[in-house]
């Protein structure tokens, strides 16, 4: 390297202000990684050696990837082939996270500025923006648990959220059920709650099925999802998912209220150690053996925090990051505002994934399913 050159990185304000005065600025990343958004001016190059060895740009390029580390390394070879290229520091993340211009029809959809609080988390980026657009979510049941979940879901930019629920509005639902209003009393929640979200988030798709999910069905209608997110109001369905979570090896969120508590857990069948909705609870309970949450009564609030871990559950299960609730039974008591955890081993007699495992967790009789 020659004592003149520039620093082979270069702050994305300095860049974007050199973009602004000519400087060819490109965007390594991929295509579906672009589709999410692009800083404005750039330009989507996949070979910046074969770009430059047809433009000649003659003051160097600025190369831009999700986060500052590929472009880098390109740039570096590139200058030891005589090519002049400076990296942008923090790719496309802190091109983000600083508030920089982005691509204008990006801005008009929504697209990176939407999602710029948590596109310049490390942990998220650009690049994980890119694998919620493309994520695929199921929500068996919008009531208390699949009402906030599936706002927080949309907002968050899941790419594809199918809601199933064959349920109407009803005006006891409202203490708790955050998608639906006074006057939608009578509607299908299906329906209204697919309104909701892509009024809230008009780049997402949404698919409204308005059936009540049996073990005949399941299988068919969660297969192709990514997650399945568990906000049932009744054992048998509840069964269902977790079966078909076992069968098609897709994730259960897991999430049960009942008066003042709640409990999260995550079943990944991907996981060989991961304990199944049987090892918890084997078989539905007798009809009666468990009073319904019409029965029982719930908070409004608690299925509004339960339904919000779920989410959380789900954005991390989709970005494949942190420590999800998998062997972990999370159990809430918001009237002493109490969080305790269970460590919740696979069951070797487990009638749902039988076979090898540890411990079994003794338990207590199981929580309404009742999302309300
Ligand atoms: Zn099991």
């Amino acid at each position: 390297m020659n004592r003149h050159d520039p620093p082979l990185e270069v702050d994305p304000r300095q860049a974007f202000a050199l973009a602004s005065a000519g400087r060819p600025l490109l965007d390594l990343r991929s295509a579906a990684e672009r589709m999410g958004g692009m800083a404005r001016g750039a330009l989507a190059v996949d070979d910046p050696a074969d770009w430059a060895a047809r433009t000649l740009p003659a003051d160097g390029m600025l190369l831009l990837c999700a986060l500052g580390q590929r472009s880098f390394r390109i740039a570096s070879a590139l200058r030891e082939r005589g090519i002049a290229a400076q990296s942008v520091a923090g790719g496309m993340a802190a091109w983000v996270g600083l508030g920089l211009p982005l691509a204008d029809e990006v801005q008009v959809g929504g697209g990176l500025a939407r999602y710029a609080r948590q596109i310049c988390l490390p942990e998220v980026g650009a690049a994980g923006q890119a694998r919620l657009a493309r994520a695929r979510v199921v929500l068996v049941g919008v009531g208390g648990l699949g009402a906030p979940a599936a706002l927080y879901l949309a907002a968050a930019g899941v790419g594809r959220i199918t809601l199933i629920d064959d349920d109407v509005v009803d005006r006891s639902n409202l203490q708790r059920q955050v998608l639906y209003s006074d006057s939608e009393v009578g509607l299908r929640k299906v329906d209204v709650a697919t309104r909701r979200l892509r009024a809230l988030n008009p780049g997402i798709d949404v698919i409204a099925i308005p059936q009540k999910l049996d073990a005949h069905n399941a299988p068919g209608l969660l297969a192709g999802h990514d997650v399945l997110v568990d906000g049932a109001d009744n054992f048998p369905a509840r069964f269902a998912v977790s079966d078909a979570s076992r069968r098609l090896a897709i994730p259960m969120v897991y999430g049960a209220v009942e008066r003042f508590s709640g409990q999260v857990a995550v079943f990944d069948p991907r996981h060989v150690d991961s304990p199944c909705y049987r090892c918890l609870f084997p078989e539905p309970p007798a009809p009666g053996e468990v009073p319904s949450c019409a029965e029982a009564g719930v908070l409004g609030v608690v299925p509004g925090m339960i339904g919000m871990l779920q989410a959380c559950e789900t954005l991390k299960l989709l970005l494949g990051i942190g420590a999800p609730l998998v062997g972990r039974l999370l159990l809430v008591d918001a009237l002493a505002m109490h969080w305790r955890e269970l460590v919740l081993a696979r069951d070797v007699e487990c009638p749902g994934c039988g076979s090898s495992g540890a411990d079994r967790l003794r338990r207590t009789s199981p929580l309404d399913p009742g999302s309300g």
